[in-house]
C-alpha cells in the first residue's frame, strides 16, 4: 500500500476560506487530505485541510498526482449583481428616464 493510498489528497468542488492546517495560513483551502490507519489502510485517522501551495507539496511528497493540473476556480466573489426591471414604457425609450 502506498502512501497515496494511505494520505489521498482530494479536491474541493469549490475552495473554502479557512485556515490551513499545514502552513497555519487563514485562505482558501483546495485540498483535503486524509489521514488513515497505517495497519490496514482502510480505517480513518483524520484530515488535514490544505491551502493551494501545501496541497501541491503534499501531492509531490505522497507521490500522488491530483486530478485538476491547475488550481480549481476561485471561489465566486461575493458581489452580487442588482437586476433592476424596467416598470412600463421606459424600455420603449431605450431605459433612458430623463425624458419622463
Ligand atoms: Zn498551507
Amino acid at each position: 500500500m502506498t502512501l497515496a493510498d494511505r494520505l489521498p489528497i482530494e479536491i474541493y468542488s469549490r475552495p473554502v476560506y479557512r485556515k490551513c492546517e499545514c502552513c497555519g495560513r487563514v485562505q482558501d483551502i483546495y485540498f483535503h487530505m486524509v489521514v488513515r490507519d497505517a495497519a490496514s489502510g482502510k480505517l480513518l485517522i483524520g484530515s488535514f485541510d490544505l491551502c493551494a501551495s501545501c496541497g501541491k507539496e503534499l501531492a509531490l511528497i505522497t507521490d500522488q498526482a491530483i486530478d485538476r493540473e491547475e488550481a480549481p476556480t476561485p471561489a465566486p466573489k461575493m458581489t452580487q449583481t442588482i437586476r433592476t426591471f424596467d416598470v412600463g414604457g421606459a424600455a420603449q425609450n431605450g431605459g433612458d428616464t430623463t425624458n419622463l
